[in-house]
């Protein structure tokens, strides 16, 4: 396989440094450059990130000397030293939207954890386990914004990549008609560690802005349809969401509650769980989780503290699921969301993408 040098945007933040630890030793991807706010340019990545890391493993040998690049400056230089870039940043969202576009422009492909452009109708929000068909639209926004190679690809909010991966080997067979979650949110999701937030220790949060409304309209995009030169959501399932901030360091946690059309048995949705596998356990993805769905019979599992890293951080694990006296069922799930839920989860769509082509 060939190998190809890639930019990480955003990579002193929380989730900058989780791509840098994840492409350490990744074997198709070597990371060539880093870049950050101009707050962060022309120091050391040692410098810049050393007084924030908050990965437990150390910053990486090959990456602590290279000089931090200006991600809205430097885009030419950037663009022509690296086959791609991932992206996460803090920034208002027009000005992501513009960084982003500036680089697919500048014909550099952008993997990027970032919600502004996820409801871009001709940009993928790509689960790869899911909806790795939709990357076809790629063409279609290759050919809007004039370019051979550069293009946009999103990943969806981490909130939801325990509950929609949960819910999707279900759709088809037994029609999930509406769903309703309950997230649990780490503080590593807002960017932060309990010294950063040290409101959090001993304290639940009942909102985290903006988050209910992603949670309820991205699973839509997710389970959408390429029609023409656009991805069209879904019109169903129907999902409700409250999202809670709790003193978890990392792994989202949900409570999910969901009726079906034809209401499967137990043991027929934990047969869907145990069976389900995408493309990118076909293709034997790197970073692909050997089993992507996992089911603890346990009563008090998964727990974030225990399962969050189980498969690297990549796999989904549910447990509790009995019937509801309101809904047909309850379950709660759990996924690491700066792992599968962000970064791990924007490597795994690269490589997916990569291994259909769209690199080259
Ligand atoms: P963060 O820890 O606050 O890091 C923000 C990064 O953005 C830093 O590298 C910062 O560089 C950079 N930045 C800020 N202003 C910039 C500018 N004008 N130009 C270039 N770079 C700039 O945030 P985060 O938690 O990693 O989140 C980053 C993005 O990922 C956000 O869009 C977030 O919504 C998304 N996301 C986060 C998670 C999660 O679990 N944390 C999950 C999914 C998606 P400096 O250090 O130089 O300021």
């Amino acid at each position: 396989m060939k190998t190809y040098n890639v930019g990480i945007i955003g990579a002193t933040g929380m989730v900058g440094q989780r791509f840098a630890t994840l492409l350490e030793n990744h074997p198709w991807f070597n990371v060539k450059l880093l870049a950050a706010s101009s707050r962060s340019a022309g120091k050391t990545y040692e410098e810049a990130v050393s007084a924030k890391w908050a990965m437990t493993k150390p910053i990486p040998e090959a990456m602590k000397h290279l000089v931090v690049l200006d991600a809205e400056k430097d885009i030419d230089q950037i663009a022509g030293e690296v086959d791609f870039v991932f992206c996460a940043v803090d920034m208002p969202k027009d000005q992501i939207r513009a960084l982003e576009e500036a680089y697919a422009k500048a014909e550099c492909p952008v993997i990027s954890n970032n919600s502004a452009h996820r409801h871009t109708p001709d940009v993928p929000m790509i689960v790869p386990e899911i909806n790795p068909e939709h990357a076809e639209i790629i063409h279609a926004q290759r050919k809007r914004l004039g370019t051979k190679r550069g293009f946009v690809a999103v990943k969806s909010n981490c909130s939801l990549q325990s509950y929609v991966p949960a819910l999707h080997p279900l759709m088809a067979q037994f029609k999930v008609t509406k769903a309703l979650a309950c997230t649990y949110q780490a503080i590593s999701g807002a960017g932060k560690t309990f010294k950063t937030w040290p409101e959090m220790v001993d304290n639940v949060i009942p909102f985290i802005g903006g988050e209910e409304e992603k949670s309820e309209i991205e699973p839509l995009k997710i389970w959408g349809k390429i029609e023409g030169d656009q991805i069209v959501d879904a019109t169903t399932p129907s999902i409700t969401t409250q999202c809670l901030r709790v003193p978890v360091q990392d792994g989202h946690t949900a409570a999910v509650f969901v009726s079906f059309e034809k209401k499967p048995s137990i043991d027929e949705i934990k047969r869907a769980w145990a069976e389900f596998k995408g493309e990118p356990q076909d293709l034997n993805l790197p970073s692909a989780p050997k089993q992507f769905l996992h089911y603890f019979e346990e009563d008090n599992r998964p727990q974030a503290k225990l399962d969050r890293e189980l498969e690297g951080g990549m796999a989904v694990s549910m447990g509790r699921l009995r019937e509801d006296s309101q809904y047909d069922y309850k379950f709660v799930c759990l996924s690491h969301n700066t792992l599968r839920g962000a970064a791990g989860g924007a490597v795994l769509m690269a490589e997916l993408l990569t291994a259909k082509g769209f690199m080259d």
